[in-house]
């Protein structure tokens, strides 16, 4: 298929993510992908900002995770976990249990992130119905949070990008505190941390658990918010008997600075979702931990297990992915690499701040931010950066980077000079 033909197929047949099927948006045929580079059908090269939405931390086409897939196919890609088990599924779980905060101990394979949550909220709430406490059936969040496009993910999201009013007559209606407004670094979380100890206080009888992203909130707004707020949480959520879900699908494996974001706060939520970057960026996969005793209790109830189970769980392609790619994390000196672009990135996305349309300039690990204040011209935008030699695909006010962990310091320059150039632009258009 020549260039054309691919993308006259492509527009009258292929639904893209949130796009129109009658006036989309230019989508670029991508050739292939190697380390930071995009290399396009027309022979454009791209430096990649965005790790395709956090996944892809080691770059792409890395030949050890090439290998492992290569070398795991030859076994078996695929069989059923129902009454089966295999080597990559069992040493993912060891690693995973190893990593994360000690109490959890307990891993469920999901395909994707959002089945991670809605395996996570179906947890929470048998974990509440084998104690006889079918009442508490309700979640409570904060708002400009993402879990996902799900039927229950999608309910906890922020009620406005997530686009509740379109599906209020189908959705399950949860509780929304305000969005902690606290920074990442600063300590004055008192305005915030009332509006959700009010809803615990009120509601704790019909709340099963709260859900949110650990200090980075992602697709919802790019922000970071305070870890006393987080740690403070914790705290509530144990005071009133409510259970405490970390949703790290977006900030695990490092891209915060630290391995997963709770450890920033120094806490253990009684589940955590972890999924994007667990594989590396190679394929759709996640995990949803628990604690012993929340599963010994689901266990212990009626019907007596726990009700979930999809046809690709515990793939062996992906847990051998999965395990090749945590290996290279933690042998990559990571925390350096990210302390490293933190640094590159603040430098790089400061001189925004002189420009009048930009609101806020925010970095921590390895994701950079810019806020503007009004939201971005996609159509004009995006072109702009593909001109510039650069992968960078905004959303709505928030202009951001997120590049895998190997990128060198020329190519975050580059990312970040094509930054202030479109932002520039956009403000004298
Ligand atoms: C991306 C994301 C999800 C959903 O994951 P999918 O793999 O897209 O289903 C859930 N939660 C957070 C925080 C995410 O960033």
């Amino acid at each position: 298929m020549n260039i054309n033909q691919l993308i006259d197929v492509d527009h009258k047949h292929v639904w893209h993510p949130y796009t129109s099927m009658v006036n989309p948006l230019p989508v670029y045929p991508v050739d292939r992908a190697e380390a930071c580079t995009i290399y396009l059908k027309d022979g454009r090269e791209l430096t990649d900002g965005m790790s395709s939405w956090w996944a892809a931390v080691h770059g792409y086409n890395h030949p050890v995770l090439n290998a492992a897939v290569q070398k795991q196919m030859k076994s078996m890609s695929h069989i059923m976990f129902g009454g089966l088990t295999h080597e990559p599924a069992v040493e993912l779980a060891s690693r995973l249990i190893e990593l994360t905060p000690s109490s959890l101990q307990k891993v469920f394979f999901c395909d994707s992130g959002s089945v991670a949550v809605e395996v996570a909220m179906k947890m929470a709430l048998q974990y509440w119905i084998a104690q006889g406490k079918s009442e508490k059936s309700k979640f409570a969040t904060i708002r400009s949070g993402y879990h996902g496009d799900t039927w229950n993910a999608m309910s906890v999201c922020d009620p406005e990008t997530g686009m509740h009013h379109i599906f209020s007559k189908a959705l399950p209606v949860h509780f929304f505190a305000d969005q902690p407004r606290c920074r990442f670094g600063e300590s004055d979380i008192q305005t915030g941390i009332d509006a959700i100890h009010a809803i615990l206080k009120k509601h704790q009888s019909e709340i099963a658990a709260v859900i949110l992203e650990p200090i980075v909130q992602g697709a919802g707004g790019m922000w970071f918010y305070s870890a006393d707020y987080l740690r403070e949480l914790r705290t509530l959520c144990t005071r009133y008997n409510v259970l405490l879900i970390a949703d790290e699908i977006a900030t695990g494996f490092g891209r915060t600075g630290k391995l997963f974001a709770c450890e920033h706060a120094g806490i253990e939520p009684d589940i955590m979702c972890l999924g994007k970057a667990i594989t590396g960026g190679y394929m759709s996969f996640a995990a949803t931990l628990a604690t012993s005793q929340l599963a010994e209790t689901i266990s212990n109830g009626q019907p007596g297990v726990f009700m979930h189970g999809p046809t690709f769980m515990g793939n062996p392609l992906a847990c051998a992915v999965a395990n090749a790619s945590i290996d290279l994390l933690l042998k990559s000196g990571w925390q350096e690499q990210v302390q490293h672009i933190e640094a590159e990135l603040l430098k790089g996305l400061s001189v925004c701040k002189q420009l009048s349309n930009v609101k806020d300039v925010r970095c921590l690990g390895a994701i950079g931010v810019v806020e503007l204040e009004q939201p971005v011209d996609m159509a004009i935008v995006q072109k702009r950066f593909v001109e510039l030699g650069v992968w960078v695909r905004p959303f709505g006010r928030n202009v951001y980077l997120m590049p895998p962990f190997i990128i060198r310091d020329d190519e975050l320059n580059k990312l970040c000079a094509a930054v202030y150039q479109v932002i520039k632009e956009e403000g004298v258009k």
